[in-house]
């Protein structure tokens, strides 16, 4: 993973966690040319608890087949969460098993099948909007030199911490050709789910990127229309969530 990209790709995707690598697997049958950045060395650590709900699953093993033994954690499954007020008091929210992994082994997994090219130890530090071309300014830290790779279409993965989805509602799609997914977008629910919005949205993001691409279609409108219900349904979460915390988080 740590070759030198090429100068040029149809899609640079910027973040090898669940959203990024949806959105690889999803151009993959393309024929489109797709390079994941990613700034930490594979497989990297990711703080989560690893619970993969329904809808995550059956998302992963659509695109990908049964999740490897090697990347559960013991036990397997999980059959619902223990949460505590204080050190006295606590509540069981029991649920059918979920599967339980381990982040690193799991994103790490789905990265190695997505079909992109990855290049790991690699940051993106800015980019510029050409119109037609987007040039990537990255650092790749194995070697401590500047990139510089032209795509017709970026996909995002910035920090959780810029987002403000939770307290505003809004939520940030992109712009133009470069379009945000996953947690980046405002994609977490409020009870700490967030792999299988990341998993949607990845997928979204693939869809409507060949349709830009072979159709010369409006990408960011589509996505916009095809998030909705996600969007909507995350919405909904925190508005239950405010409800059970009786408070009033969210505007809407
Ligand atoms: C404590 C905790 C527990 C959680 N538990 C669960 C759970 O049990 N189940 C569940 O479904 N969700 C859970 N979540 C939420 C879940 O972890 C996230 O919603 C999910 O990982 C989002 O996926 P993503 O692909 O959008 O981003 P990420 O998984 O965060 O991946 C983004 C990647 O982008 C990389 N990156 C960022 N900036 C750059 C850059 N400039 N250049 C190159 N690479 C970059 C990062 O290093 C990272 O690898 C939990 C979250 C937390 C914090």
């Amino acid at each position: 993973m740590g070759n030198m990209p090429k100068k040029n790709y149809d899609v640079v995707i910027v973040g090898a966690g669940p959203s990024g690598a949806a959105a690889a697997r999803g151009l993959a049958n393309e024929r489109l040319e797709v390079l994941i950045l990613e700034k930490k060395k594979l497989p990297r650590y990711k703080m989560c608890s690893g619970i993969i709900f329904k809808k995550s699953q059956d998302i992963t093993e659509r695109l990908w087949g049964k999740i490897p033994d090697s990347a559960y954690v013991t036990p397997k499954l999980l059959k619902g969460v223990r949460l505590w007020s204080d050190n006295k008091h606590f509540s069981d929210w029991p649920f059918n098993s979920a599967p339980n992994v381990w982040r690193s082994e799991y994103d790490y997994w789905l990265i190695k099948n997505s079909g992109a090219e990855v290049k790991d130890c690699c940051s993106l530090k800015g980019f510029k909007d050409y119109g037609n071309y987007i040039m990537l300014e990255c650092h790749d830290t194995r070697n401590n030199e500047t990139i510089n790779i032209r795509c017709k279409y970026l996909v995002r993965k910035t920090g959780c911490m810029g987002n403000d989805m939770c307290t505003s509602g809004r939520f940030y799609l992109g712009k133009g050709k470069v379009l945000l997914v996953g947690e980046a977008a405002g994609f977490l629910n409020a009870f700490g789910e967030g792999i299988s919005c990341a998993l949607s949205t990845g997928l979204f993001a693939a869809e409507v990127i060949t349709k830009g691409i072979k159709s010369g279609n409006d990408a960011l409108a589509i996505y916009t229309e095809l998030t909705k219900l996600e969007r909507r349904q995350t919405k909904m979460s925190w508005k239950l969530g405010a409800k059970i915390a009786g408070r009033d988080l969210m505007p809407i």
